[in-house]
């Protein structure tokens, strides 16, 4: 790989700016998913992305049983309510009847219990009247009432997940359910990141003046966490090219690398550069408020984000295009952002001419979901991201928005990961 892969279409340095779309599938074209393959023991495989595609080898439920106490009988005998069978034992979950039902019979069968041979329906206990043996049903009954089919949840040799699904907690117990006790994955990507500033502070440590604490490696901390990655904390590199240099040497080793900071045109901006000698720089400029200056590259085998330095612009240009990428560098495909409109609360101000990602509140009101944008947009507050739990996507034409006026917004909440 070399610079002029990347720089095919024209996006050197002084080329406008691209689409945000436009960046983010540039950027999956260059991904290729971490090899290696191992089996994992299903009480660690949650998050763990399928290596192969696991099939089942037993029917989901293994025998037609009951979905209700009560009592399973042949639809046959009950055409007419009120009618009267008899009795003739018990089947139980986990203790089956161990015999057949025939004409004038039933058998009081629990929950998940196998339905006996000659039965094909259960009746729920509660529309039945008992006198010793004798059974008086008050209704008819239709054939397979209350009963769970062999193989209606899981079909033997069925395909349960296809490789590339990442498994979720309902995935654990799907899989549970046919008896895999270990499935093989994909290591997950080593991710390796650090916050450049000769500004910035660790937390714990007094701040001087015009010193701030890191908050940046904290966030992308969490969100790296939350996609289930090996994460590598590099910590605080200063504003000197040499020591850039040997950081990024340092990190040239994982499957991914990303550092906040120091990737826009100011005198201390540093990571371009350095990126440069030591790899391959992609693109850095993306049309998207807030987030522009984001570098995109290659460093050795790993890939390379430089992540703009304001906190809101770091994780709002890693939710757009890099969780995406670190998706499919874990052997997945990034589920399809989930957006919708609803009406605002209050007036937005936006200048036609770039996308922009506001932060807002999607909340429940008495004319159902409508979003409270966050007062304070500036790419420096970062508790309009914690406050938020959504961002207004204002297209690039788009203007001023008043109160009760549709506007698309993108839940934090929402797959990450696509189902394969
Ligand atoms: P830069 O992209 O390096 O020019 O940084 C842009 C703004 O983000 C500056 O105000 C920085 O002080 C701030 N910033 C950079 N890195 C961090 C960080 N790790 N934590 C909090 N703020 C940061
Ligand atoms: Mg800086």
């Amino acid at each position: 790989m070399n610079g002029t892969d990347f720089n095919a279409g024209g996006c050197g340095h002084d080329a406008p700016a691209l689409p945000l779309e436009d960046a983010r599938d540039r950027i999956l074209d260059q991904v290729v998913p971490v090899s290696g393959r191992h089996h994992e023991a299903l009480q660690r495989a949650l998050g763990r992305v399928l290596a192969e595609p696991v099939r089942a080898r037993i029917d989901v439920p293994n025998h037609t049983n009951s979905a209700m106490d009560g009592y399973a009988v042949r639809a046959a005998d009950l055409v007419e309510p009120g009618a009267e069978l008899t009795e003739i034992g018990e089947s139980f979950a986990g203790h089956p009847f161990d015999g057949r039902v025939d004409a004038g019979q039933c058998v009081r069968i629990m929950t998940g219990a196998v339905l006996p041979e000659g039965a094909d329906s259960v009746v729920m206990q509660e529309r039945t009247e008992r006198d010793g043996d004798r059974i008086r049903f008050a209704q008819d009954c239709r054939s397979g009432a209350n009963v769970r089919r062999a193989g209606e949840d899981v079909e033997n040799g069925q395909t349960i997940f296809e490789a590339g699904h990442r498994i979720g907690p309902a995935d654990l117990g799907v899989l549970a359910s046919v008896g895999a006790a270990e499935i093989v994955v994909r290591p997950p990507p080593r991710v390796a990141f650090f916050s450049t500033g000769d500004e910035i502070v660790p937390v714990g440590r007094p701040l001087a003046p015009g010193q701030i604490h890191d908050s940046n490696r904290h966030t992308l901390f969490g969100l790296l966490t939350e996609l289930g990655v090996e994460i590598h904390d590099l910590g605080i590199v200063p504003d000197v090219p040499a020591e850039l240099d040997a950081a990024l040497q340092r990190a040239a080793g994982f499957d991914a690398v990303m550092t906040t900071g120091g990737v826009s045109v100011g005198a201390a901006d540093y990571v371009l550069e350095a990126l440069e000698k030591a790899g391959s720089v992609g693109f850095w400029q993306v049309a998207m408020k807030p987030g522009r200056p984001l570098a995109f590259g290659r460093l050795g085998d790993a890939l390379f984000f430089g992540l703009p330095g304001n906190p809101v612009s770091a994780m709002v240009t890693f939710i757009q295009l890099v969780r995406p990428a670190l998706v499919k560098l874990a052997g997945a495909q990034p589920a399809p952002v989930l957006a919708f409109e609803v009406p605002t609360t209050a007036a937005i101000s936006k200048k036609p001419g770039r996308r922009e990602f506001q932060r807002g509140r999607l909340v429940a009101s008495e004319h159902g979901l409508v979003v409270e944008p966050f007062g304070h947009q500036g790419s420096g507050v970062l508790r309009s991201m914690s406050a938020a739990n959504c961002f207004i996507d204002l297209g690039t034409d788009e203007g001023n928005v008043e109160p009760g006026g549709s506007v698309r917004v993108q839940p934090f909440s929402q797959p990450v990961w696509n189902r394969s």
